[in-house]
């Protein structure tokens, strides 16, 4: 496949200008700028100048347009805030503990530009105060606790930070031996690529950080493969050469990341270019989401048929539900039935458990789903039903 923005120039001095306001976007008629702003007053907009140029605003369903750009249907009542319970697992203010050997820390509270459907967008509303710009109770936190291997940087997006903030960080925690793995999860490769390529002093962090057995994982964020402009490319690029492992999650989004062909346009080239594509995830029921959430079914047969295109190298991908309880794969659909399985688990009974439920081709979520008759239930919640 030959990506669209192949052909962008690579070596000039360019840089990302923020965009904040809708009326400042000149393709959206009069019209269509009173009426978005209604919901960019409630969910926030936030773009820059070289992202809204990938957009093909001759297609209304551009779906890089439908990524950045607010649309009505976000007002339709339908989700939670807090849709994975975020709170519950929210050790410290900024630092959160589910699974034994990773913590993660929320460093900043916004991002180069907002993504429409993002779980997290109760971090950009009016009277959030989940983050912390104070790290040291969570390094504290971090050294306190031994079994902590791998601590994921996050927020919002850590990448916003200035460079010698985020070396503080980093250095902070190579600083505690227990910690092996940094991990950083950013989407501005694909938002703001100019943030890697313009800033050498930030890759000799990582060089001096990521070390033979220690590295710092960078969490790419690419939805789509006209994302993977030439920049965005030469970003992953030096990445890779300061010693930083890339790989990328995204969720399945409806009209954005959920075409099979696309899919597998997107997984084949990042495995070109030493990307490997770790997570999948079901977009989780968070308000203003109804738009962006297939529901599960027909997610799986859309990955199923996107795997028919791919090398085995693109498709070591896991297809995940971030539920409350647990990270949970989805690993098959028959007629009867799906079958589901903990990836990683928030109780240590469920590690590794296989879930088997009715089939229903429009549960959304696993709380929307039956439990098949004669499985033992001793879940905590009523409703999950197991395999033993
Ligand atoms: S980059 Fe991540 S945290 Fe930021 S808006 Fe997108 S989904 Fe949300």
């Amino acid at each position: 496949m030959e990506p669209k923005n192949k052909r962008s120039s690579i070596g000039k001095k360019k840089r990302a200008r923020f965009v904040l306001n809708i009326d400042k976007i000149r393709h959206l008629s009069d019209e269509e700028k009173k009426r978005l702003k209604e919901v960019a007053d409630i969910y926030p907009f936030r773009a820059n100048d070289y992202y809204l140029n990938l957009i093909n605003w001759h297609d209304p369903h551009d779906p890089i347009r439908r990524l950045i750009i607010p649309h009505e249907n976000e007002l339709n009542q339908w989700g939670e805030l807090d849709a994975s319970k975020e709170h519950a697992i929210t050790v410290r203010k900024g630092v959160q503990h589910k699974y034994g050997s990773t913590v993660l820390l929320l460093v900043n509270e916004v991002c180069a530009a907002f993504c429409r459907y993002c779980f997290r967008k109760r971090l950009f509303m009016n009277g959030n105060d989940e983050v912390s710009y104070d790290i040291e109770p969570g390094i504290e936190y971090i050294r306190q606790h031994p079994e902590v291997n791998n601590v994921l940087l996050t927020g919002g997006d850590p990448m916003i930070l200035p460079t010698p903030k985020l070396e503080k960080i980093i250095k902070a925690l190579r600083e505690i031996d227990h910690v092996r793995i940094i991990r950083i999860g950013s989407k501005m490769t694909a938002f703001n690529p100019f943030r890697f390529i313009n800033d050498p002093a930030l890759m000799e962090v990582f060089k001096k950080y990521s070390l033979v057995d220690k590295r710092i994982y960078m969490v790419c964020h690419f939805d789509h493969p006209r994302e993977l402009t030439a920049e965005a490319r030469q970003a992953v690029d030096i990445l890779l050469k300061a010693g930083v492992v890339c790989i990328n999650q995204n969720p399945i989004i409806r009209g954005i990341s959920d075409e099979p062909q696309v899919m597998a346009d997107l997984w084949n080239e990042l495995s070109f270019m030493g990307v490997q594509q770790y997570y999948v995830f079901q977009c989780r029921p968070t308000v203003g989401n109804d738009l962006y959430s297939l529901p599960i079914v027909e997610a799986y047969r859309r990955i199923e048929e996107a795997k028919k295109h791919c090398s085995g190298l693109a498709k070591r991908l896991k297809y995940t539900m971030s539920h409350e309880s647990g990270k949970i794969e989805i690993i098959g659909v028959d007629k009867k039935y799906i079958y589901l399985k903990y990836h990683r688990a928030k109780h240590q009974k469920d590690e590794q458990r296989l879930l088997v439920c009715h089939r229903d081709d429009s549960a959304r979520w696993l709380d929307q789903l039956k439990p098949v008759d004669g499985y033992r239930n001793d879940y905590y919640q009523p409703g999950y039903y197991y395999l033993m």
